[in-house]
């Protein structure tokens, strides 16, 4: 089954790889289409690409990339397990907000990827993603760590809007918030949440030598 997941995937991404549906065509250095597991229970849902995954070809590989990575382990999930993918496939120029055409030429793709996923939970990461996936105005900030449970492509799904990573990256108080709505995944997902990671302690002082202790005087 997961072969056969496996392969739609990797060929949509074939098609969508000569994607001219917008303008940001000729802009793009590459398509980024999306990584990961082709039938994760949990996909995430960014914005677009900026500079490094325009170059790299793979979703979240800059800084707040970086972040999603630290924040997926601390709840005992890595990238291979989930799928990432972004609202828009393509690089806006200067990391612009997407269009409203762009959003909506792009759409089919992310429509397309989660009819093929079928995750049980999306989680949407900032407001583009979250506006378009729950096809309500609200703001992340009035919505974000409240699951929604909706139908796509044929299929029940939570939505569960959350800070972009981000937003996160230089203001403390957003990446506390981020980390909270993190914790509450495992528990979306059915899972017990991960054994927290004891503090690592200080390594023990050896023992003085005697040697030592009377060079002390
Ligand atoms: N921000 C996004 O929304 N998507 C990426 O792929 C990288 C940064």
């Amino acid at each position: 089954m997961e072969a056969a997941a496996d392969l739609s995937l990797i060929a949509y991404g074939d098609v969508v790889a000569g994607c001219e549906r917008c303008a940001l065509a000729v802009t793009r250095t590459q398509v980024v289409f999306g990584a990961g597991s082709p039938t994760a229970e949990l996909m995430f849902v960014g914005e677009a690409p900026g500079f490094h995954e325009d170059k790299n070809g793979v979703p979240f590989v800059g800084a707040a990339g970086k972040l999603l990575g630290k924040l997926l382990e601390g709840i005992g999930l890595s990238r291979d397990e989930v799928y990432i993918c972004n609202t828009v496939k393509c690089r806006p120029p200067g990391n612009r907000n997407p269009l409203p055409e762009e959003l909506e030429a792009c759409e089919p793709h992310l429509w397309r990827q989660i009819e093929l996923v079928r995750p049980r939970l999306i989680a949407t990461l900032g407001n583009f993603a979250t506006k378009l996936l729950t096809g309500r105005p609200d703001g992340i900030t009035q919505v974000h760590g409240r699951p929604q449970e909706v139908v796509l492509g044929g299929n029940a799904v939570a939505l569960y809007p959350i800070f972009h990573p981000a937003a996160a990256l230089y203001t403390p108080r957003m990446l506390q918030v981020l980390e909270e709505d993190f914790a509450r995944i495992p528990q979306l997902l059915g899972r017990a949440a991960p054994t927290p990671v004891a503090a690592p302690q200080p390594a023990a002082e050896p023992a003085p030598q005697l040697a030592d202790q009377l060079n002390l005087f």
